[in-house]
């Protein structure tokens, strides 16, 4: 295997996990429809010429980002805040009046929130959507569209599933014009490894990015964090993108410790539900419960993903209101459930913390 960036052979094993679906995003009918779902091995390494962190058993090949896939967490009003936060630093660099283009916009929340807050010339793209918005094109962004000028490409959560990065911004490059911005936000590695958020290393992200080697996608960039540190935002200018690369090195087995401690914990504190149905969720619900002996549901305010099954091991998503109203008060001993998604975590205690259940929080758990 060769860093897709560098072509170096020099690659370092930073964590390898077995038989994680091969998107967890997706939910299903039937829990047996759900567990004969593709599974897939990770090896996560890092390159050791140019600094890269990627999956090398990554197969772009089989990713189809079908109907069943429900990536949306516009459901929290945490996650809405982030999102509003994000539309303000565009205002904030002068982007309003400019032409924007959002590639990968999926269902289009936030190529339509920034119409909402007065961008006059706001496109998205995504081959996927579904909606009605006439601003929104059903195609993948490319030199055929470079007569809309773009003044910003906006490249949300798009990055990290992208086989070639590197490749993939040039082409960016190449259709848009000569003074052309992008804003980039991703998922922060360095917050996956302070966190020793093994959960968050799955098969649909098959790069990692932290700011050193984001920024040295360009001369010159501007980074800041967002979504108290889970993700963080780039700007800089596409005309000056160049080959990255970074000194930066991860340590060797960086998760071995918090996979024993999360185990412990699970197994002592049964009666146990997870509270979230997406990436995080899923991937611990793969990682330990295989076979549906320890965690007996999975929570989600998101409707779409209620009463389906996760992928491949078909734990059931179910409502909060069903929740406490099915489970909560037919077991004897007291629930515990685990918050997969520490930045939700006082918004749902806020709204269930007197419902006779413990939350606890995965991060605090693994730090703490
Ligand atoms: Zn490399």
């Amino acid at each position: 295997m060769k860093c897709p960036i560098c072509e170096s052979t020099k690659l370092i094993s930073l964590y390898k996990v077995s038989d994680l679906p091969l998107f967890q995003n997706k939910v299903y009918n039937s829990p047996e429809e759900a567990i004969k779902q593709k599974e897939v091995d990770i090896s996560l390494c890092q390159c050791n010429e140019c600094g890269f962190v990627f999956n090398e058993l990554f197969n772009n090949e089989e990713m189809d980002y079908d109907v069943n896939y429900q990536n949306e967490q516009n459901y929290s009003s945490y996650f809405v805040e982030h999102l509003n936060s994000v539309a303000d630093y565009l205002i904030e660099n002068g982007f309003q009046e400019k032409n924007v283009i959002e590639i990968g916009c999926g269902k289009g929340y936030f190529t339509e929130l920034l119409e909402e807050k007065g961008f006059k010339n706001i496109y998205g793209f995504d081959p996927a959507y579904e909606g009605e918005n006439p601003n929104i094109i059903k195609d993948y962004f490319g030199e055929k569209y470079k007569s809309l000028n773009a003044d910003l490409i906006i490249l949300r959560h798009v990055l990290e599933h992208i086989e070639n990065p590197y490749l993939f911004l040039k082409q960016v490059q190449r259709s848009t014009s000569g003074c052309a911005k992008i804003l980039i936000e991703v998922p922060s590695f360095e917050w996956i490894v302070e966190n020793k958020a093994f959960w968050d290393i799955f098969h649909e992200h098959c790069n990692y990015f932290d700011k050193e080697f984001m920024s040295s996608f360009f001369s010159n960039a501007e980074t800041k964090d967002v979504f108290n540190s889970q993700y963080f935002l780039t700007l800089a200018s596409l005309n000056e993108i160049k080959k990255p690369s970074s000194n930066k090195k991860y340590s060797e087995n960086l998760f071995a410790i918090s996979l024993n401690k999360f185990n412990n914990f699970l197994i002592n504190h049964l009666p146990l539900a997870i509270w979230g149905g997406s990436s995080k969720g899923v991937t611990l619900l793969n990682i330990f419960d295989k076979d549906k002996k320890i965690i007996d549901c999975c929570i989600d305010i998101n409707p779409k993903k209620q009463n389906k099954f996760t992928a491949t091991t078909g734990h059931e998503v179910i409502s909060p209101e069903r929740f406490f109203s099915n489970y909560s008060n037919t077991s004897a001993s007291k629930y515990n459930i685990i918050v997969a998604n520490q930045n939700y975590f006082s918004e749902i205690v806020n709204q269930y913390g007197g419902s006779g259940v413990n939350f606890h929080s995965l991060e605090k758990l693994l730090i703490g």
